[in-house]
């Protein structure tokens, strides 16, 4: 688990020594030192409030971080096919050496947006390497961005500042947010912020990092957590999660508009109507998405602080394939899912262990511990032959989860 180390109290220390101590943490990756605090890594995500000029200024800058970012990609395939290699920095030097006379127009922007396009391109390269190298079917080249996938975005490092229900941002200035209390004001340090454009709206995704006690560990029960479609999560406490319905409405509506979007005259200013209007509804739908899986890893997690959670390894790969789940699978995105509970844990003290792939939960008796050969998706209840307990089967198939702690650790993979 990378984005973290541990934090020292640093007084009397000199800063690089500091930095220096603080690498050497890090490389150890947390784990066997014990501080007192523990340095993390966040974003705040919260909507902006920006008045018609500075909406203005954001669509500039996400326009120039576009036009940067397809440059340098444009560049890159251009001296690959040379046979001259590229880096970020030599690609970076040579553009600020031809930008005044070339792109006089880029000086009304934040030179760190400039800085940051490249920064991301670079690293779009780099996972598309990585991809390579694992042997990835479709490694996913990168792709040039266009003006019709949406506004976007753009990222701006330096001199930020958050003040109560405001942040200021470098050239643009103060910009009023949505939610007063949300961003953090004391005890951090900005990295950076990325400004994006949803459906009409505005956001700030605000790096930070900053110190938080190390936490102490979970006292609680082993948890858990079974992933279901129709049930989100169902845990081994008896806490269900359910799908939202909102999500089902929303998607209905959303088939409904993509219908009306067919029918409009191409060009039309009905169709950039719908357009807008589907975008709105893709929007809402992944922020109720959002807000369900946050709910459940909260949950889990910060609230029932058990000693650890143990959550299933899905072969989400592999039941993709299966076209009646698929849809449904995307939907709740056990992925995200879990990929929450892991930090989460770790920021509260929970170990998060994940069971081995083929570890039948759903087959096993949790009270006798007898194995079903068989076990149909359509049977909701568990019944056991053995000694005749009758159990919901996503319950049965958490307390089985949750029994794995107690029972052979090393059935299950740790993950911190
Ligand atoms: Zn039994």
């Amino acid at each position: 688990m990378g984005g973290f180390s541990i934090g020292i109290q640093r007084p009397a220390i000199h800063q690089a020594c500091c930095l220096l101590v603080e690498a050497v943490v890090a490389k150890m990756d947390g784990g066997l030192l014990c501080f007192t605090d523990m340095k993390i890594n966040r974003a705040y995500k919260t909507e902006l409030s920006p008045n018609n000029c500075q909406r203005g200024a954001f669509m500039q800058h996400a326009g120039v971080s576009r036009f940067i970012y397809n440059w340098a990609l444009a560049d890159r395939i251009a001296r690959y096919e040379a046979g001259e290699k590229t880096n970020y920095y030599e690609q970076r030097g040579r553009f600020n050496a031809l930008k005044h006379k070339e792109f006089p127009w880029i000086r009304d922007t934040a030179y760190t947006v400039t800085e940051a396009a490249f920064r991301h391109l670079d690293t779009a390269y780099k996972n598309f390497f990585r991809r390579i190298k694992k042997g990835a079917e479709k490694p996913g080249f990168p792709k040039f961005r266009s003006r019709k996938q949406g506004i976007g975005s753009f990222t701006m490092r330096g001199c930020i500042h958050i003040d109560q229900g405001r942040i200021k941002l470098p050239r643009i200035g103060w910009v009023r947010l949505k939610e007063k209390d949300y961003l953090p004001t004391n005890g951090i340090k900005i990295l950076s912020v990325n400004v994006s454009e949803k459906a009409g709206r505005w956001f700030a995704s605000v790096q930070v990092e900053m110190d938080i006690p190390d936490p102490e560990p979970g006292q609680g029960e082993p948890l858990g957590v079974d992933f279901g479609i129709k049930t989100l999560a169902y845990c081994s406490d008896g806490t269900t999660f359910e799908n939202p319905k909102a999500l089902a409405n929303g998607e209905r509506k959303l088939k409904r508009l993509q219908r009306e979007f067919a029918r409009r005259k191409r060009g039309g200013k009905n169709r950039e109507k719908t357009k807008r209007k589907i975008a709105k509804c893709h929007a809402k739908i992944a922020n109720i998405r959002k807000h369900a899986l946050h709910n459940v890893s909260y949950h889990v997690t910060a609230k029932t602080k058990p000693s650890t959670v143990v959550v299933e390894d899905l072969n989400v790969k592999g039941m993709m394939a299966n076209h009646c789940l698929a849809k449904a699978i995307a939907d709740v995105s056990f992925g995200e899912l879990r990929r929450q509970i892991e930090y989460k844990g770790h920021w509260f003290g929970v170990d998060v262990v994940t069971a081995g792939r083929f570890y039948p939960s759903s087959k096993t008796c949790s009270g006798c511990g007898s194995v079903k050969p068989l076990l149909k998706l359509s049977e909701r209840k568990f019944v056991c032959e053995k000694c005749g307990m009758v159990i919901d089967r996503d319950l049965n198939a958490a307390k089985n989860l949750a029994s794995l702690v107690e029972n052979d650790a090393s059935r299950g993979e740790t993950h911190r």
